[in-house]
């Protein structure tokens, strides 16, 4: 199991590409992996990181001319790689760098991981329709399982979708326009016969980029699925939500410590976020019948009894897991965490949770 603590940054610049200027609005995650201290229930205190990470983006990256900056040609990728480089001494064991993504605004994104290589993210939007029906399952099994979007009617979506392609490679052309404003169900051959699902989908626009490692696919701002070529070929995320209440003390440290490390965060009274959850899972097949990887019904069943419980909650006086350890975003992804595992088993890939937009705890298998 690994736990990462990741914090969004913001930086402008301008850079040429192909003889033309560039100015552009970057947003960067860096994540930093490490065990959970048990008496500050964090991996690392966010306000090192912010101030590691901002100092680096300052003094080489914000309001500059990238060409100027870096070694390499300023692509979105070459940018993650040199942050990357100039961000792995700022960290110091048992605390490590785990990944730089360097995102241009609402555009094309970059990767560099621990222990992969890197890796470039291509975004595509299409609206397209589709009807939810499992040729497996008879029309009644199809209306109890799937209800309205069952309707032979179909309905539709504004998918979003993402490549995640080795350097130097990219989504061919045409490949967004094959999709966008067609009937998925009717009108794309390979999938006559198939339950249009986002699994048959991110498998068969897989199919079209064959040098993606992972092809993932939005159907909803609230629920993906990807199909991958390392591991478990499937995977599902689902996004919730919770509303509580907190405040950060830890019980083994004194006051005057705890003041110090959580700073307004350990004020007597309690403050409190709209914390997001994603729940990811991975699976080897589809269900031969639904040709889904997950029954999200009961995937939604299982959040409801495991998140419910937290919302419209005071965490650190009304949670029991939390009487003994400070309701930090790692504690709270690890609660979350131990949970799910109980309910889906090894199914569970990882736990992320969202404290406020500018932060993320990660639990991983
Ligand atoms: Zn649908
Ligand atoms: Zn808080």
């Amino acid at each position: 199991m690994k736990i990462t603590t990741l914090k969004r940054f913001e930086f402008a610049a301008a850079r040429r590409l192909a003889g033309q200027w560039h100015g552009d609005n970057f947003v960067v995650w860096v994540g930093v992996a490490g065990p959970l201290d048990p008496r500050t229930g964090m991996v690392i205190n966010v306000s090192d990181l912010k101030a590691a990470a901002a100092t680096r983006l300052d003094e080489k990256y914000d309001h500059r001319l990238l060409d100027v900056q870096i070694a390499e040609a300023p692509t979105t990728l070459n940018i993650a790689r040199a942050l990357w480089a100039d961000l792995r001494p700022d960290f110091r064991a048992p605390q490590a760098l785990a990944s730089v993504d360097v995102q241009e605004q609402e555009g094309p994104a970059a990767r560099v991981e621990a222990g992969s290589a890197p890796t470039g993210i291509v975004v595509g939007e299409f609206s397209a329709a589709h009807r939810t029906h499992a040729p497996g399952l008879s029309a009644a099994e199809n209306r109890a399982r799937y209800g309205i979007c069952n309707n032979p009617a179909g309905h539709g979506h504004n998918y979003r979708a993402a490549l995640y392609l080795p350097e130097g490679a990219a989504a061919p052309a045409g490949l967004w326009a094959e999709f966008d404003h067609r009937n998925l169900s009717a009108d794309i051959a390979e999938l006559q016969g198939r339950n249009v699902v986002t699994e048959t989908l991110a498998e068969l626009i897989a199919r079209r980029v064959p040098e993606a490692g992972r092809v993932r696919v939005w159907e909803t701002s609230a629920f993906f699925a990807d199909y991958r070529r390392a591991g478990d070929p499937y995977a599902l995320g689902r996004r919730y939500h919770f509303s509580a209440a907190h405040r950060l003390n830890s019980p083994a440290l004194s006051p005057e410590v705890n003041a110090r490390l959580f700073g307004k965060c350990n004020r007597a009274d309690p403050h409190g976020h709209t914390y997001q959850v994603e729940v990811v899972l991975t699976v080897a097949a589809l269900d031969p019948q639904t040709e889904t990887a997950h029954d999200l019904d009961a995937l939604d069943r299982c959040a409801a009894d495991i998140v419910g419980p937290l919302d419209h909650r005071y965490l650190d006086a009304e949670v029991a897991f939390f009487h003994d350890r400070p309701s930090t975003g790692e504690n709270i992804a690890l609660y979350l965490w131990e949970r799910f595992a109980g309910g889906l088993g090894p199914a569970l890939e990882s736990v992320r949770v969202w404290e406020t937009p500018n932060n993320q705890f990660v639990v991983q298998r």
